[in-house]
This record gives C-alpha cells, structure tokens and sequence, in this order.
C-alpha cells in the first residue's frame, strides 16, 4: 500500500526509476517517449548535466537564505536575464514556486494596485470558461473549469466569465476567423458594462489554453482587442502563461505571437524545467510604482520566495532557452511535429481537429467529423487513450471535460524541445496503436 495522499488514481502506477534525454524509465525497466513534458513541464527532457550541474554548485554555496534578510546571485541573474527578454514595459519579477502560487501572487497585486491608487471597489475579476488557473483557492476562483470549481464554491474572490476563443467549436460558418475574434473579445466589454468598470479590476487569460483545451491558440486580433478594451477601462490585464510560457510555443514568451503585453505576466512550468519547482510573476514598473510609493511592499510572502537553488536551476534552464537556442528548435521541431500529426492523422475519422503553436499542440477527438458531434462522455475516449498510449510507452496528457454544454475529449502533447526527427515518428506511431486501439 503507497501511503502518498495524492495518488489519485486507485491503479497501481509504476515507479519511476530514471530519465535520460526524452525518455523516462520504471523499476520494471520498461520505457516512455515523453510526449508531453508531464504537463508541459519537461522543455529541456531529463538528465540536462547543465542544470544539474548549475544546481549542484548552488547546493554547495548555499541552498536557501530567505528573502527577508538576503537577496542571492542567482535570483537577481535570473531576474535580469526574464526582464532583458519580457515583453515591453515588464520590469519587476516576483518568484514563487509555482503556477498557483504566481497567479495567487498576481490576483492580490492586482488588488493593492488599485488600493494604493485609491479605487478600493475595484475587486471583481474576469476571466474565461475555457480556463485554468490553479487550484489554490483565489486562482480556482477565477479559472473557468466547473468540475474544478464547483464543490468548494462559494468561494473568496468575485469573478464572472466570459466565452473562450474556441474556432473550431464557435465560429459561425458565415463569419471570418478575424470577425469571430473580435466578436468573443468584445463580449469582454460587454461583461465590464454589466458589473460596472469602476468594480472590474482584471481581465485573466491564458494566451494559448492548456488544461481545459488541448492547446487552444487564439485567432488574430484577438488578444489586440482584448487589450485595447484593458485600457479602456482601466483594467489590468493578466496573461496566465504559467503553461504555455518559457519557448513552449516558440517564442519564449507566448503573448509575444499576439503582439501585445501584459500588465502581470505569470510563468511556471518550463522556466524550471522539472529540475526544481519555481514559478515567477512580472508586472509592470507602474504596477511596482504604485505599491513602492504607498505601503512601500507588497503585502505577501512565502517562506521560498526566490529559493536559491530553484533559481540556479532555473537560470540554467533559461540560458539555454535563449542564448543556447532551444527557443528557437522548439519552433522548429514544433513546425515538424504539427505537420507530422496533420500528415498522419489529419484525415482522420475521429480526429476534429489538431492545433496549437511550437511545441504545444492538441488533438480533440470526435465522434462524428461533419458535425463535430463529441464521443458520448460515459466512454472516456481521452481516459482511455491515455491509457493505451502509456501501454504502448508514451506519455500523452489527456483532457476532456464540458464547457458551456459542449463535451470534449483532448490530448495535449508537449514534448521535451530536444526532439529529434525520430523522435518525431515514434510519437506519432505510438500514437496511431493507441487511437487504433481506442476508437471505434
Ligand atoms: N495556470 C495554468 C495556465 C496552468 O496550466 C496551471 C497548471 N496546470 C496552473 C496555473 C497551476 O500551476 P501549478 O500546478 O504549478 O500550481
């Protein structure tokens, strides 16, 4: 019997032994092609010597001081080197130890901003239904997924949403890709008029959707209109790419592709690549102004803040990303695996639709490819293709679940970047055993 609390599932998981490059290995000796990272975590793939190494010197020098009486060389080396590649007009980072907490960091910064600029009812947060934004409580509030949501409702912080920009299930046939985007964007203004903008205090949104959507990207125009409508009304707007950030979409910054910035930027995942657990918010110098200016801190904290070693590793990680290239091949090999998935599957009975940008990408699997009518849910096609693809030694990371009464199954693929062309053909191959074997 595992006495370890979150083993969720009552099937007898393998022990994993070991990993080397973009396999991970059991006690049982059996092997996996890692398909997606975990969950979009493993950019770098397993046994990087450069991050153990740039660890192990940390651990040497010092593994921990906390940040209420030190500050250390490789939290402020790694927060000079995301502000010298953020977006325009991010300066300040905030480092945590992961996704939830960076977007629990951003929902209480948004917060004293607007106390410290003297507009205390501006508390209420928009976001989307397509969405997920952690599973602490302020950031279960605000993501969009019912399933996660619903048993601990009601919960602390206001928020409503709005529809997610969802191509292939909303667009009308009569309308252009560009129109579609600005229709669902300007339902952002339309929310902000019936909570009132002087409430509304910020817009959350995962530039491209991971845990809900299987890699949903948005159509152009979107995000520009969202950010113009921000403005407007004086709202911050939060880009979530706690998942789809550090070169996953092949850009080391997802929003980049959209051609806007953020007031807060949350990231996670892949900025430690799986080497150690570190999240960061970015915000604004105006964002940091306001709160330098009034209280003087922001009022927040965890004992692992900038924790030395997660930095070190994460500064490894993230030279590599830049200055080794990786970036770059992760919108390379991304371009190849999509075509490869489009080549192998994209006439497919059961597949609706493949989609994503780098290497991000999703499938969502249909019963019926006319209608887009979804698999009966009681099947649990994603479950099950899950399932059939470990079985087959490759890690696919599934989802289904119902958005706004329309059911969907979905895998998100996210492979190390270090994919090679092979690679490439032994997850699609492995990939076809596992739909032959699932689908009807
Ligand atoms: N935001 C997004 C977009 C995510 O995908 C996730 C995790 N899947 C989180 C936040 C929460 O991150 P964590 O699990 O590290 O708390």
């Amino acid at each position: 019997m595992s006495h370890i609390f979150p083993r969720h599932t009552k099937s007898n998981l393998p022990t994993v032994d070991h990993g080397k490059g973009v396999y991970l290995f059991d006690t049982e000796g059996k092997c996996y092609l890692d398909g997606s990272g975990g969950a979009a975590v493993s950019c770098l793939g397993h046994g990087d010597q450069d991050v153990i190494e740039a660890i192990k010197q940390q651990l040497d020098a010092v593994p921990f001081a906390h940040t209420s009486f030190f500050t250390s060389k490789p939290a402020e080396a790694l927060a000079d080197k995301l502000i010298a590649h953020a977006p325009e007009g991010l300066d300040r980072v905030y480092f945590v130890s992961g996704g939830s907490e960076a977007v629990e960091s951003a929902i209480k910064l948004a917060r004293q901003y607007f106390l410290e600029i003297g507009q205390p009812q501006r508390r209420h947060i928009i976001a989307r239904r397509q969405s997920y934004h952690g599973n602490t409580l302020g950031a279960l509030a605000t993501g969009g997924n019912l399933w996660r949501r619903e048993p601990f409702a009601p919960l602390m912080i206001d928020t409503s949403h709005i529809s997610p920009c969802y191509e292939y299930r909303d667009r009308k046939e009569d309308e252009s890709a560009f129109d579609y985007g600005q229709r669902v964007a300007n339902e952002l203004e339309d929310e902000i008029l019936r909570v009132g903008a002087e409430n509304v205090m910020a817009f959350f949104a995962e530039p491209v959707v991971g845990a809900t959507a299987g890699a949903l990207p948005p159509v152009e125009g979107y995000f520009k209109r969202i950010r113009e409508i921000c403005d407007q009304y004086g709202i911050l707007l939060v880009l979530d790419e706690v998942m789809c950030g550090m070169g996953r979409t092949g850009t080391l910054f997802a929003c980049e592709q959209d051609g806007i910035a953020p007031d807060i930027l949350t990231t996670a995942k892949g900025l430690g690549a799986g080497y150690q657990p570190i999240g960061a918010m970015i915000c604004t110098d105006t964002i940091y102004k306001a709160i330098e200016d009034g209280t003087g801190f922001f009022q927040h904290g965890h004992t692992y803040i900038g924790h030395p070693t997660a930095a070190a590793g994460a500064l490894a990680v993230l030279t590599k990303l830049t200055d080794g290239g990786l970036v770059k091949r992760a919108a390379e090999t991304g371009t190849k695996l999509r075509a490869a998935l489009d080549d192998a599957f994209g006439t497919h009975p059961y597949v609706g639709d493949i989609r994503g940008r780098g290497m991000f990408l999703g499938i969502e699997f249909v019963e019926d490819k006319e209608s887009k009518k979804p698999f009966d849910p009681a099947l649990a096609t994603a479950k099950h293709l899950k399932k059939a693809a470990f079985e087959a030694g490759l890690i696919c990371y599934p989802m289904s679940g119902t958005i706004d009464g329309k059911f969907g199954d979905h895998i998100l693929l996210a492979p190390p970047f270090i994919y090679e062309d092979a690679h490439i053909e032994e997850l699609v191959g492995k990939l076809k055993i596992a739909m032959d074997k699932v689908l009807p």
